[in-house]
């Protein structure tokens, strides 16, 4: 992509009302721009970072055999009267009167209404396991939506439904979304702590939430140090494994790590002073079970081996999508901007011309970009008549991990610069060297 052609809105100004250092920097970085209190329009460069943090998602639940379908985000008010939600859920639910008098709601969830579909075209045994999710808009109007996208009232959530026969099926589901989901973040350079919790409005008996440690994060959490040095890595992982999926999820849950809801004095004063720590943290995601909860309510029950019809065990597990872009930003950035991990990068690779208009460095750059686009790699050309220092402003900013920077003096040695973001280290080598090493860097060599 040329950025003579890109649509990137950059602000020289730090935006007066931005609190924490992710809002400054998406906004800055013309990623988002607010269309009214915690709604945001999604700009092309905050677009494509959310596009990948999706496809990871995607790419994980499909590993874990999670089945991908779409809800709509408008409902009928009459399903979340059978649950008992219509009134629970409160003012933090969007209500709206269609033409013809009748209730209806922006989805701020969606148990109610995938339990609806189950219990309509599900009735044996035989079909379970089954487990479904989604990515979709939710609203939820929020007292006080702020930071940005980390507390929005329109926001984007992956939100899963596991059906099961029985209590400890149900309980491998979620043990298998813990593990899908420490893998997730993984993959996004995110390092998301599975945190005992307190289940809230979805109700239910076991829960843990995924919490990014961060100054600025909302949660009070408290830990044992030693849970940093966890690493979930490339190991390879049988979801149908019941025994497997328990022993990851005891070998991250079994150190203490708590939110201040669940937190418990007497126990972490057990852990050894030295590794006590407290903290604060966002949440990123959040697995539950509950049970029968929701199938007794409406009436979602399936035929056992024996006959009996009896409710099925569900659990749903959510992924706070656009609060990530926050969470990975407020994770990794410096005073000049943004970090992004290569896993989730608006592009692979910056190139910046140092002399537009010099027909070789010109020359050079094409060659470059279109070399790194056959290998079906995604670069971003500043092809612009800027001066070179507000150039490396920009890509330091919008926070691209490499940088190729093309000039004429360093052309007659034949050579370029490919420069790492966050180490600021720097390189001279040929230009199709340097094209190699970012097709290596992403695995496209
Ligand atoms: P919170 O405690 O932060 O209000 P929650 O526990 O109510 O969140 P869940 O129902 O668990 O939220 O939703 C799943 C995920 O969606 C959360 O872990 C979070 O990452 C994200 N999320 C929830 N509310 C918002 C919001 N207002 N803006 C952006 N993301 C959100
Ligand atoms: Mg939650």
């Amino acid at each position: 992509m040329r950025l003579s052609r890109y649509f990137l809105p950059v602000l020289k100004e730090t935006p007066a009302e931005a609190q924490i250092v992710s809002h400054r920097y998406m906004l800055r970085a013309g990623m988002i721009k607010q269309a009214s209190a915690g709604i945001y329009s999604w700009l092309p460069l905050g677009y494509k970072v959310l596009r990948k943090i999706e496809d990871i998602i995607h790419d994980e639940q499909r590993r874990a055999g999670h089945i991908p379908m779409l809800m709509p985000t408008i409902q009928s008010a009459d399903l979340w009267r059978e649950s008992g939600r219509y009134d629970a859920y409160g003012a933090e639910m969007l209500r709206i009167t269609d033409r013809h008098d009748r209730d209806m709601l922006y989805t701020p969830t969606a148990e109610e209404l995938i339990t609806d579909i189950f219990r309509a075209n599900v009735s044996s045994y035989r079909d379970l396991p089954l487990t479904m999710y989604q990515i979709q808009w939710k609203f939820r109007d929020e007292i006080r939506p702020r930071f940005g996208v980390m507390r929005g009232r329109e926001f984007y959530m992956k939100d899963g439904y596991n059906f099961d026969l029985t209590k400890e099926d149900a309980l491998h589901a979620y043990n298998r979304h813990l593990v899908s989901y420490l893998r997730t973040y993984e993959r996004m350079g995110l390092q998301a702590i599975p945190m005992r919790a307190d289940s809230g409005p979805i109700g239910g008996d076991d829960t843990h939430e995924f919490l990014v440690l961060a100054e600025t994060g909302e949660s009070e959490v408290f830990y044992d140090s030693e849970i940093t040095e966890l690493k979930f890595g490339d190991r390879a992982i049988d979801y149908d494994n019941v025994e497997q999926c328990q022993a990851v999820l005891e070998e991250f849950t079994s150190r203490y790590a708590r939110t201040d809801e669940t937190h418990d004095e007497a126990v972490f004063n057990q852990v050894p002073e030295a590794r006590r720590r407290t903290a604060r943290g966002i949440e990123v995601g959040q697995i539950f079970y509950f049970g029968t909860k929701y199938s007794e309510a409406m009436g979602a029950t399936v035929s056992d081996k024996d006959g009996n019809q009896v409710p099925v065990h569900m659990g749903s597990h959510g992924i706070g999508v656009s609060r990530l872009l926050g969470a990975i930003i407020e994770a990794s950035h410096d005073d000049r901007g943004i970090i992004w991990p290569e896993g989730v990068t608006p592009f692979h690779c910056g190139i910046v011309n140092l002399k537009t208009g010099d027909a070789e460095a010109d020359a050079a750059c094409e060659k470059i970009h279109a070399a790194l686009i056959a290998l079906g790699l995604d670069p971003l050309y500043d092809d612009t008549n800027e001066r070179a220092g507000a150039k490396f402003a920009t890509m330091d900013l919008i926070g691209l991990p490499w940088r190729i920077t093309v000039g004429p003096r360093g052309l007659k040695n034949g050579v370029v610069e490919l420069t790492s973001r966050r180490t600021g280290e720097s390189e001279e080598l040929p230009p199709e060297a340097a094209v190699a090493k970012i097709a290596e860097i992403y695995g496209v060599a």
